[in-house]
């Protein structure tokens, strides 16, 4: 619809990628001089990738998730495999547990999720669930509902976790709620999930937001599968880089059992795993100049930034237009790409009939697509429907 409006006002805040203030897409100058370095040095080679991917990438990835030097990484208990990016990566989380897990094969969601994760999991066999999540009254988490809703599915269940920049809401829990979290998780056993599409989005530092993983391992002892997409904070989207990482209570289980089924599940989905963005994302992640490079500019400076500043530019105007602070104030406590706005369906249709407004049904906009160019107009279509 926003592809066939002819208005010159119209907006775009449905997609669900980073947008520079001209709101054109962005390539990374990190990944572009890594592009450069790859063809100049090592030039071209359109080969398979081994099964489990990039060896490069795997590392590098799980040094960014895990933490340098941390002691899953050195007790080598965690088995990592390229995949075709977040959805990839859920994909093989899917057929691998449907595989090999030994408990229930049902995996919940929040409610709301990002719409892929029913079908992902429902394509791979499992059976799915939701609990609760999103506060409609306070605009944020409904903490109580999900630790009620965890404790009353059955033991040893699967639970899809946002690792940080819950999409759509924007609302992720506090460090101690997701100890409550973690604490409701271990008492019934359940296996997570954790999915992590926008690390750097959220706080901006790459370990801030694998806190809640780093947290539920170090304190809390439990095995995972992480999944982790480098579409966004790369700018790698259609590349389709991603990487899984499964944390075992052992480097035995890690490197036979948990190795061996996660190559067969991936094998059998896409055999091998894009050979380009892996070996790009790899330089990046192990040049040390460029991946300073990339966590300074891209992620402090740049995108995460700019987010933060069109959220406190749209509350501002909001504000501006006579709109009580306190009712849009979870526009910039909100964190990540997205904002979930509280509009219903009927305000979102006029946003987009009358102002050429577009975005989700569910009010979720992508704050990537606000510029300075149409914030003031974006609050004041907001303001206007909602008053
Ligand atoms: N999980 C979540 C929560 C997401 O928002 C997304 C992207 N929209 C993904 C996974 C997967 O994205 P991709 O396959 O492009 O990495």
């Amino acid at each position: 619809m926003y592809n066939a409006d002819t208005s010159s006002q119209k907006v775009d805040l449905g997609i669900g990628a980073y947008r520079d203030s001209q709101g054109k897409p962005w390539v990374l100058p990190v990944v572009e001089k890594a592009e450069k370095i790859l063809l100049e040095q090592r030039g071209r080679n359109h080969e398979y990738n081994p099964v489990m991917g990039d060896a490069g990438l795997l590392k590098g990835a799980a040094r960014i998730m895990f933490g340098e030097g941390s002691k899953v990484l050195e007790e080598n208990r965690v088995c990592s495999i390229q995949t075709v990016s977040g959805t990839g990566g859920l994909s093989v989380a899917a057929a691998f547990l449907k595989t090999v897990y030994p408990g229930v094969k049902k995996a919940y969601a929040s409610n709301p999720t990002w719409g892929n994760h029913k079908n992902i999991m429902e394509t791979f066999g499992m059976e799915y669930g939701q609990y609760s999540y999103w506060n409609k009254a306070t605009k944020g988490l409904d903490y109580e509902g999900m630790i009620r809703d965890i404790h009353s599915m059955e033991d040893r269940s699967i639970v899809i976790l946002h690792a940080c920049a819950h999409n759509p809401t924007g609302v992720d829990p506090t460090r101690q709620q997701w100890d409550g979290i973690a604490q409701a998780i271990k008492a019934k056993g359940h296996f997570v999930i954790f999915d992590t599409a926008y690390q750097g989005f959220a706080t901006g530092n790459l370990d801030d937001d694998a806190w809640a993983i780093r947290r539920f391992i170090e304190a809390y002892d439990m095995e995972m599968i992480v999944t982790q997409s480098f579409a966004k904070n790369m700018g790698l989207y259609g590349e389709r880089c991603g990487v899984l990482h499964v944390v075992s209570a052992n480097a035995q289980v890690s490197q036979t059992i948990v190795s061996s089924n996660l190559a067969k599940s991936s094998r059998s989905i896409i055999s091998s795993a894009p050979r380009y963005c892996g070996a790009i994302a790899s330089i990046v992640l192990n040049t040390p100049e460029l991946f300073a490079e990339w966590k300074q500019d891209c992620l402090n400076l740049e995108m995460s930034a700019r987010i933060h500043k069109m959220r406190k530019l749209l509350l501002h105007n909001l504000v501006k237009l006579g709109a009580k602070e306190e009712e849009w104030s979870h526009i910039t406590s909100q964190i990540g790409m997205f904002s979930f706005t509280g509009l219903n369906e009927q305000q979102v249709d006029i946003l987009i009939k009358k102002y050429h407004i577009y975005l989700t049904s569910n009010g979720r906009i992508s704050v990537a697509g606000l510029n300075e160019g149409n914030v003031e107009y974006v609050a004041k279509a907001i303001y206007e429907v909602s008053t």
